[in-house]
């Protein structure tokens, strides 16, 4: 799947991949004094979106197809609120009407980076069902970028765990949260609260020391490696592991995931001291 120019005739364009950023990215910019003259009224921006991408742009079917969508994503009063700046709408609406604004070109892949953040719970449940929704209605792949392991336990279907830009463990939800192999993957469930006073006190939780390292200059080897409690000074600094498929569909990046699972490599533990399934029944001998 590419991003794919648009043909000629405009009438028959499908674009492949339409991107929802954050609501707050639709604010003005706190670095440019006010008044902001760059700052577009909600059908400036929907007419940049949808003419940016016709091979004869019609400025006034632009502003029909904003109040269609805008009236689709659940906007009140869309023929008056598309005339209104971003400013004007409540965080809920300004998400919504970034959504429109990205169903504007008909895309087959939504990519929806970070769409529920700094919106409350009930915004958000909100805001997660319309995409549930358009997703059928339009019968368009929804791509969810978030931090938030609570939107994906409620909406993905597959998951992806990465790493400082890296894929670290790739399978269906139920597999990536109920079984996780990854250790950075551990790590993240293990801090996930659970309501049940029992199981909390008694879980094991997986603390990770140290920061994200830079972008710019990655460790070696395994990204995760600074900060991995099973990490090996050999393989983990010297080879990038890849992701394969470890279990029936479960992709995994990680050297040592079959010792881990097996408990044969202990966190903290080097190669050299690998737990071997006999090393306990050992009996000495008397001489
Ligand atoms: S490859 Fe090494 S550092 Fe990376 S996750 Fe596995 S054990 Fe940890």
């Amino acid at each position: 799947m590419g991003i794919q120019a648009a043909p000629a005739d405009d009438s028959a364009a499908r674009w492949d991949l339409s991107i929802v950023i954050t609501a707050a990215s639709l604010e003005p910019s706190r670095d440019v004094p006010m008044p902001t003259p760059h700052i577009a009224a909600v059908d400036d921006a929907f007419a940049e979106a949808v003419l940016l991408h016709q091979a004869k742009p019609d400025k006034k079917a632009a502003w029909r197809r904003a109040i269609e969508l805008l009236r689709l994503v659940g906007v009140p009063d869309p023929a008056e609120r598309v005339k209104q700046y971003p400013h004007e709408f409540s965080g809920g609406m300004r998400q919504r009407a970034m959504i429109a604004m990205a169903l504007a070109n008909d895309p087959a892949v939504l990519i929806a980076d970070e769409p529920t953040t700094a919106l409350d719970v009930t915004v958000q449940a909100q805001i997660l069902e319309l995409i549930e929704r358009i997703k059928g209605e339009y019968q368009i792949g929804v791509i969810l970028i978030t931090h938030d392991l609570g939107v994906i336990a409620d909406v993905a279907q597959t998951v992806m765990v990465m790493y400082a830009g890296r894929a670290m463990e790739l399978g269906a939800r139920h597999e990536v949260f109920g079984k996780p192999l990854h250790p950075y993957t551990k790590a993240l469930m293990s801090a996930v609260p659970i309501p049940d006073p029992v199981v909390e006190d008694t879980r094991e939780r997986i603390l990770l020391a140290g920061d994200l390292p830079s972008a710019a200059n990655p460790p070696s080897g395994c990204r995760f490696r600074t900060r991995c409690p099973w990490a090996q000074p050999t393989k983990c600094a010297s080879d990038r592991p890849p992701l394969v498929e470890s279990r029936p569909n479960h992709l995994v990046a990680c050297h040592w995931v079959d010792e881990i699972e097996a408990g044969t490599l202990r966190p903290h533990a080097v190669e050299a001291e690998l737990v071997r399934p006999d090393d306990e029944l050992e009996i000495p001998t008397l001489s």
